[in-house]
């Protein structure tokens, strides 16, 4: 796929990701600026790709048949087997360190792509260091990594790119703010409209009465349909306190989502407030984004010294008594790993759980559902459960309404366009804006919808079925770990429309995969019996 930017003076965006029919994954998007040089005559054109994510889940794309599926950029990176780049990227930003957003790095370095050098906040670029280190990708093949901050400017070609400090649910979260000499952008990334944070890192509304007004704001789509704002931290902190203050003499288990390490500080801070001692008893997950923190430089143990591992073989672990104490956990979609489900199944666990112990649990939504089902079917009938939307618990890590209708009144944008949602979701942001009285689009600009931005008019220029590339990863018995990867089509998956012509296609796709896999089984075959058989 390439992008329709072949034309004099104009800046461009095409989402590659994350605008999908009906899920959110893999955030990827393209901005190229085209400008006639006036002395030479010649059209220089200048292209950055924001996020490079992956799907989360590639089952959704040709029925599973890859491990790992990302956008095809091809267009914009040199890919062996493919063309060479039309719309070649000059450099990456990226917006935060969730896989959503970032993951499609480890996978095109995989493929042995050279990459252009990457830019990101301090807790990004030092995730995306840990993870390169941790894949195993060796360090000839790293991309330069440039760590930028808050309020800096980078030049790109004929573009720059500003970082602004964006609320999301892990540090070093940024909103870029796009231009080049003929208009702007304001990519939002994952956000909302908080300034209150336990890891200092919120929103920071005086900055965007900087901008001035752009021409066109991206806006995280994911939550705007939900009414009201996202419960601030600060909000969630008082909430937490108040509860662990009136339940002062009992077990309080508080069960938290294990990706969300803004709130894993919000309620550690809370806790402390509370006088309580704590353990953190969540498991290998908890403990890993407990580390990863540490690593960025947020340091939990040592802002809440009153925190202690139920692992840890110390005195001071001895010396809480989980009936008496705050107990901070993972489990809240039921998840098998959590000790906390594990108790409550009746597998083996070392966790503690009282008779009288109060659980809160903030959920929202269907699946998350399962932690409530869980605590009411198989806890002592004693335990009270503190759970659902109504509580003031719960906190998106997305903007709601209020805090686009926020966000948008300091970046002052002309138009809006959604991005990170479903089409379902993207309409309902669509009628938003438009009773805000910004202009919006018509069409979804589902993945390959080129968008032209100009001082008093966005329009699509061109829409283009997007292409994905499927990852397979096989560990060699050499121990080498041999990466093969197909170009495969979109089927429907972004528009949500697949014609006939597509399912033929998906149809061949299909037995494409599986030639590839009968293929791939009988080379398995081969190569273990070159080892000496099974069983080794
Ligand atoms: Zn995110
Ligand atoms: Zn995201």
């Amino acid at each position: 796929m390439s992008a329709d930017t072949n034309r004099k003076n104009g800046l461009f965006w095409t989402p590659r990701g994350g605008n999908n029919a009906n899920d959110i994954w893999a955030s990827c998007h393209t901005f190229s600026s085209v400008v006639e040089n006036a002395e030479t005559g010649k059209t220089e054109k200048t292209t950055v790709i924001v996020d490079m994510g992956q799907n989360e889940i590639p089952r959704s794309i040709l029925g599973g048949a890859y491990e790992k599926v990302v956008p095809a950029l091809d267009d914009c990176l040199a890919v062996s087997g493919c063309e060479k780049p039309e719309n070649e990227a000059q450099a990456v930003f990226l917006t935060h360190a969730h896989s959503d957003h970032i993951a499609g790095i480890f996978e095109y370095l995989h493929m042995g792509v050279k990459l252009p050098e990457v830019y990101g906040s301090d807790y990004t670029i030092k995730t995306l260091r840990k993870e390169l280190i941790e894949r195993g990708i060796k360090r000839e093949k790293w991309p330069e990594l440039k760590t930028i901050g808050a309020g800096d400017k980078v030049r790109i070609g004929s573009m720059t790119v500003e970082a602004f400090a964006a609320s999301h649910s892990i540090p070093g979260c940024f909103s870029f703010k796009i231009s080049d000499k003929n208009a702007s952008i304001f990519h939002s990334g994952d956000t909302k409209a908080d300034g209150s944070s336990f890891l200092g890192n919120g929103v920071d509304m005086a900055s965007y009465d900087r901008i001035g007004g752009v021409d066109l704001m991206t806006f995280d789509a994911t939550a705007t349909a939900m009414g009201g704002h996202a419960t601030y931290e600060s909000e969630i902190f008082d909430e937490y306190k108040k509860l662990f203050k009136e339940n002062r003499e009992k077990q309080i288990i508080a069960v938290l989502p294990a990706a969300h390490m803004e709130r894993l500080a919000t309620v550690i801070s809370a806790a402390q407030a509370a006088g309580k001692d704590v353990l953190l008893n969540g498991g290998a997950s908890m403990e890993k984004n407990v580390m990863a923190l540490k690593l960025g430089g947020y340091d939990l143990q040592e802002k809440c010294p009153d925190i202690c591992f139920a692992s840890a073989n110390s005195k001071k672990a001895d010396d809480i008594d989980p009936k008496k104490a705050i107990t901070i956990t993972t489990g809240i979609y039921g998840e098998v790993n959590s000790p906390f489900v594990r108790k409550l199944v009746g597998e083996k666990s070392d966790f503690v759980l009282s008779d009288d112990a109060v659980v809160i649990a903030p959920t929202y939504g269907s699946p998350s559902e399962k932690i409530e089902n869980l605590v009411l079917e198989h806890a002592p009938a004693g335990v009270t459960l503190i759970a659902g939307k109504d509580a003031k618990i719960y906190g998106s890590g997305h903007a709601q309404a209020d805090d686009f209708v926020k966000i948008a009144e300091h970046v002052r944008p002309t138009t809006v366009i959604p991005i990170h949602c479903s089409r379902k979701m993207a309409e309902s942001l669509n009628s938003l804006a438009k009773k805000c009285e910004y202009r919006t689009i018509s069409e979804y600009p589902y993945n390959g919808t080129t968008v032209s931005v100009g001082r008093n008019e966005c329009r699509i220029v061109s829409v283009k079925e997007p292409e994905w590339f499927g990852i397979n990863h096989y560990h060699q018995a050499d121990g080498v770990e041999k990466v093969e990867f197909d170009k495969c089509g979109d089927y429907g998956y972004s528009s949500g429309k697949m014609q006939d012509s597509m399912k033929d296609r998906q149809e061949k796709a299909f037995q494409k995969i599986a030639a590839f896999r009968r293929e791939r089984s009988l080379k398995k075959i081969a190569s273990m019996l070159k080892r000496g058989g099974y069983g080794r």
